[in-house]
């Protein structure tokens, strides 16, 4: 089965854990699809925790002007064959330091290739700033900052991402803080290491319009009916939740419950090499596991780009894409 017909939405991607193979063969030649497996996949994860690892060996390729622009190249080849139409594209700024940019030059490159990429490929495309759990309040009132500072319409939300079981949400309320003065979006990652409690505090202690995962909340009938209420939006990341242990097989996975009860979701790849996966092999998941079909994915691509963070001209294009193929 093929999914490439399908027009896309995809809001939770990260730009440093979708390195191809022959990207990371290209930057280090010596690299075969043995060790490219054994040290660039999460094939081996057992939690989060060995998930974000193994991050590390890609950022290590991601540290100048010229790697960097060969990633967003790579990524945007694989967007085009998953036939995304619009995308969110987040990373961290301040993880990009090694070889002595800083983070408002790590911005300019990923954002200036990304804006010619898109131009080539008519793919839509903003970007989301994260600040990591384990990062100090200075760090993460920079990278919010950061967003007000350049000030440039493709750069469209902020967000919270890595170990959500080891680190608190204290040194991050003010840049949470200072995005809602600053009408800056956001979204935070929550319910993926831990349970439902966590998508709740986060809610209270940061209130972001979406929930990266949130799929613990499935254990909680009061949270869930908050999601609705609230109209928080769920990014999904069906195989990324089976790599890092959260459930053994998909059958165990809520997101047939979360779509059956109206949930706003959408299917996401999380980290394209370290999942293992693309958005067409999580659409066929969808639809061998959960006999999904046109409509469901096309219901989920639509509450993708109602909840995105892009402007309401691109969001009207986009539906009216979604809606004619
Ligand atoms: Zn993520």
């Amino acid at each position: 089965m093929n999914f490439g017909h399908i027009k896309k939405v995809e809001l939770h991607t990260h730009l440093d854990c979708s390195l191809s193979y022959e990207l990371v063969k290209k930057i280090l030649p010596e690299t075969n699809l043995e060790v490219f497996k054994e040290k660039f996949t999460g094939h081996g994860c057992k939690n989060l925790n060995d998930y974000l690892k193994c991050i590390d060996r890609s950022l290590d390729l991601m540290q100048n002007e010229e790697q960097l622009n060969l990633v967003v190249v790579d990524f945007f080849d694989q967007l085009k064959r998953d036939n995304v139409i619009y995308v969110e594209i987040r990373f961290a700024p301040l993880l990009h330091l090694k070889e002595g940019l800083d983070p408002l030059q790590v911005i300019e490159i990923i954002l200036k290739k990304c804006k010619s990429e898109s131009q080539k490929s008519n793919i839509k495309f903003g970007l989301i700033l994260c600040t990591l759990r384990h990062f100090s309040e200075y760090e993460s009132l920079e990278t919010v900052k950061l967003i007000k500072e350049l000030a440039d319409e493709m750069i469209v939300g902020f967000d919270i991402a890595a170990d959500e079981a080891g680190y608190s949400l204290d040194n991050h309320i003010k840049a949470f803080e200072f995005a809602k003065k600053n009408n800056i979006n956001c979204t935070a990652h929550a319910g993926e290491a831990r349970g439902y409690e966590s998508v709740i505090e986060t809610l209270d202690m940061l209130d972001p319009q979406r929930i990266g995962h949130g799929v613990t909340s499935c254990e909680s009938t009061s949270l869930m009916k908050r999601l609705i209420k609230e109209k928080i939006h769920l990014e999904i990341c069906l195989t990324s939740n089976l790599v890092t242990g959260l459930y053994k097989n998909i059958r165990e996975h809520p997101v047939n419950y979360f779509y059956k009860k109206n949930f706003s979701i959408s299917i996401n790849s999380d980290g394209r090499t370290i999942s293992n996966t693309s958005l067409n092999e999580e659409y066929k998941k969808l639809s061998q596991t959960f006999n999904w079909k046109e409509q469901h994915f096309l219901n989920c691509n639509l509450n993708a780009i109602r909840s995105s963070f892009a402007d309401e001209k691109t969001k009207s294009d986009i539906i009216l894409q979604l809606k004619n193929q």
